[in-house]
Parts: C-alpha cells; structure tokens; sequence
C-alpha cells in the first residue's frame, strides 16, 4: 500500500535543503491550525516525508504527497 510512496524516496529530496527524506508511515497530526489544506488531517494519522534537518514533516493528504514548504508539519523532536 505504501510502496508507491516508499519508493518516490528514491527521488525526492527535501524542497528546503536538498537533504534525503524518511517516509514515516504514521504520524498524528493534531495541532490547531488555520489552513484550509492541513485542516483536512487534523487529529488523523497520516504518512508522509520527514527531513531531519529541517525537522519538517511533508504530508500525504488524500493520497497526494505535499511538497510545499508553507504546508508542512513542525516536528519537535527532530
Ligand atoms: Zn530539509
């Protein structure tokens, strides 16, 4: 089910800084938020695209991997 995105991996790096991305698969997204796109996964468990360095999370919101970087998920633990 994951494959597909698993291997976009390959491929992608971090929009940002160019570092290699992890895909995590599950991720509860619940912070409050004012935007339209990221409304649409809050208190869900969604995959997506960690960068460590930048310590951002690209979502998968309804099935499409979001690479914008105003659209991301601060991670606090890196
Ligand atoms: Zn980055």
């Amino acid at each position: 089910m994951n494959k597909k995105y698993i291997e976009l991996l390959e491929i992608l790096c971090c929009p940002q800084c160019k570092s290699d991305l992890e895909f995590i698969e599950k991720y509860l997204f619940n912070e409050n938020t004012e935007d339209e796109l990221l409304k649409k996964i809050k208190g869900k468990e969604i995959s997506g695209y960690k960068c460590s360095k930048c310590k951002i999370l690209f979502p998968i919101i309804e099935e499409i991997p979001v690479f914008l970087i105003d659209k991301t998920i601060k991670l606090e633990n890196g």
